[in-house]
Order: C-alpha cells, then sequence, then structure tokens
C-alpha cells in the first residue's frame, strides 16, 4: 500500500505516487525516490565538511 501525503498547496491528502494532487492539480513533489531525505542528508554533510574546513582555515590562518 502506498503512503499518503499531503498536498503542499491545499493540504489535502493523497496517494504518495500520484503525480499531481487530484483536489487542486499541483504537481506533486513526492514523486523523486530517495529525494526527500538522500538529498538533503548529503547536503547537509558537504555543508558540515564546508564549515569544519571553513573553522580549521580560520583557527590555522596566520594573523
Ligand atoms: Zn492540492
Amino acid at each position: 500500500m502506498a503512503n499518503q501525503v499531503h498536498c503542499l498547496y491545499c493540504g489535502a491528502k493523497f496517494d504518495e505516487d500520484l503525480p499531481a494532487c487530484p483536489d487542486c492539480a499541483a504537481p506533486s513533489h513526492f514523486q523523486q525516490k530517495g529525494f526527500r531525505f538522500g538529498g538533503r542528508r548529503r547536503f547537509l554533510l558537504w555543508f558540515a565538511a564546508f564549515a569544519i574546513a571553513t573553522l580549521l582555515v580560520a583557527v590555522w590562518l596566520p594573523r
């Protein structure tokens, strides 16, 4: 059974597999597999690495 998702525009509940909201016809943003979690986690990882690198450079840079 597919998951139920809430429409980002009108809040209606509909099937995750649907390409668009049946209530307001807005395109569904739950179609791409792994987009919600994988993409954000990878972004956070890169952001953390960038923050640490910036911190190290700030500490080690001659004043
Ligand atoms: Zn909708």
